[in-house]
């Protein structure tokens, strides 16, 4: 049995990383920022890639895989697109190593390749590359196109799950005939993103669009969803692009519209990562584990059974089996853990600790009463229950801990969301009560960067349907029309 995490309160960095690799969700790899992620960590995304490729479905989208490598020329055609994601390169120059004839392996350097490779750290370039082929009139669009992937981003501040080298993700890339309907498509994919952040990871977020400072490099606008940890520091979640025509005129993809006139095709692109399972540890766990939603646990109960002889677990067991069969035909995951070769509070511990939602502990006696013990993570609290009409009782148990994960994550949320109207109480806020932070601001690039720069803080986004108020901004006090959402963030 592992020993106990380190606690949230004592540090909070300690915790998450201690829980990540006691939980068994990854471990670190020889590379650094890169992870190995385990079957439990990998079950979750498994999880969450068919929920989500489902609601792309459910849209219009389908499946397309495009290459890992891409040509180094490709970047540089859409000028600020390369300027923000040059930093962050792996580039591919040699395509065969050597012996040096001393025994060392060595880069065969007369195998350079003629044009550099970019490991793809998203694949806008490549894809609209290939669009330039499919696209040559309205009747051929639009185009909407997903890809689960792997990519790189050589990134120099990383963390388990929420900011790797690599990591895996889904990324859409549509193409449209006008720009209203690459605009609702960046929209729609928004909402999608936040409905499954809401009524499956039971993460609260707010929608909302980036400042230009925060936009994706190449995008003319950019929407997210933003959460909050239990920290008090925000976290993207998830980002959904308008594109314009930027990307088309760079791969010079035109169409024919329906007036029979050249023009540019429109573009969109969207993406999540695993950076959601980060979020998920980050919003709900504690100091015993992780706490997990159920509609994305990988084992939603666990049965435990406390005996002393064979006969006492034959006797278990039988009912057992005819439990987890109603289970298993009301779409409930469950495991019987029988192991002989540990002890029930060893077990208990270790499914507090994977986050497992509802425990079901069963003695000789509960056989005697026609009742098992019910144990809930999220609240901690443990009840006798009849046998009788179990399976319908853990169903509703599980549905009422979906939301009650998300409700107490919304509590938070609200009560570390502060309005402020002056530079002091702001940074005051931002100390003393860490969390969103709505103020005033001028509407500059110089302003935000200021403020990010004296305190750290960005702005996370300028929510969607925001309320107009006349207002000062909190550092140059000019006339502003509405609030946005500040916050130190992962
Ligand atoms: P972007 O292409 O930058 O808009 O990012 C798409 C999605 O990937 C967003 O949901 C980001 O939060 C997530 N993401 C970006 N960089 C990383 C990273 N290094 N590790 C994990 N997720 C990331």
């Amino acid at each position: 049995m592992s020993k106990g995490i380190v606690s949230k309160e004592e540090d909070y960095s300690a915790w998450y990383n201690d829980l990540v690799i006691k939980a068994d969700l990854a471990e670190y790899a020889p590379v650094k920022g890169c992870m190995i992620i385990k079957p439990y960590g990998y079950s979750i995304w498994e999880k969450m890639q068919a929920v989500l490729d489902g609601m792309f479905k459910e849209t219009g989208h389908v499946n397309a895989y495009f290459p890992l490598f891409i040509p180094k020329s490709f970047f540089s055609k859409e000028a600020s697109h390369v300027d923000g994601f040059a930093k962050e390169c792996a580039v591919v120059t040699h395509y065969r190593l050597k012996n040096d004839g001393n025994g060392n392996i060595i880069v065969d350097e007369e195998a350079k390749l003629e044009e550099e490779l970019i490991v793809r750290p998203t694949s806008e370039t490549i894809i609209w590359n290939t669009y330039k082929g499919w696209i040559q009139s309205y009747r051929d669009l639009p185009i909407l196109c997903n890809q689960w992937a792997n990519v790189v981003r050589w990134e120099m501040r990383t963390r388990m799950f929420l900011r790797t080298t690599e990591f895996l993700w889904q990324e859409g890339h549509t193409a449209h005939a006008t720009a209203e309907e690459a605009i609702a498509e960046t929209e729609q994919m928004l909402e999608v993103y936040a409905d499954f952040a809401e009524n499956w990871l039971a993460l609260p977020v707010v929608k909302g669009r980036k400042t230009p400072n925060e936009r994706f490099a190449g995008a003319l606008d950019t929407y997210c969803i933003e959460a909050l940890m239990q920290d008090g520091k925000a976290l993207q979640a998830g980002t959904s692009h308008f594109l314009g025509q930027n990307f088309a005129k760079a791969f010079d993809v035109k169409f024919t519209n329906k007036e029979n006139v050249q023009d540019f095709v429109w573009a969109t692109s969207w993406g999540v990562s695993t950076r959601m399972i980060g979020a998920l540890i980050m919003a709900h766990s504690d100091d015993a584990g992780l706490v997990l939603p159920p509609k994305l646990a990988p084992i939603q109960v666990v049965v435990v059974p406390i005996y002393k002889h064979q006969e006492e677990l034959d006797n278990i067991s039988e009912y057992v089996k005819s439990l987890s069969k109603e289970l298993k035909a009301k779409g409930i995951s469950v495991k019987f853990d029988n192991r002989d070769t540990h002890r029930p509070g060893a077990k208990f511990a270790e499914y507090e600790l994977k986050g497992v939602p509802l425990r079901v502990a069963i003695g000789s006696r509960d056989m005697q009463n026609g009742t098992v013990e019910l144990a809930r993570r999220d609240t901690k609290t443990k009840e006798t229950t009849a046998q009788e009409g179990l399976a319908d009782t853990i169903e509703r148990l599980l549905e009422e801990i979906q939301q009650n994960i998300y409700q107490k994550a919304l509590n938070f949320r609200v009560e570390n969301t502060t309005e402020v109207d002056t530079y002091d109480d702001f940074k005051r806020i931002l100390d003393e009560k860490p969390g969103f932070v709505s103020a005033h601001w001028d509407g500059t690039p110089e302003t935000e960067q200021k403020i990010k720069d004296e305190t750290k803080a960005t702005i996370r986004c300028i929510p969607l349907n925001n309320k107009q108020e006349e207002g000062k901004c909190i550092l140059t006090g000019k006339p502003s029309t509405q609030r946005v959402l500040f916050a130190r963030a992962y």
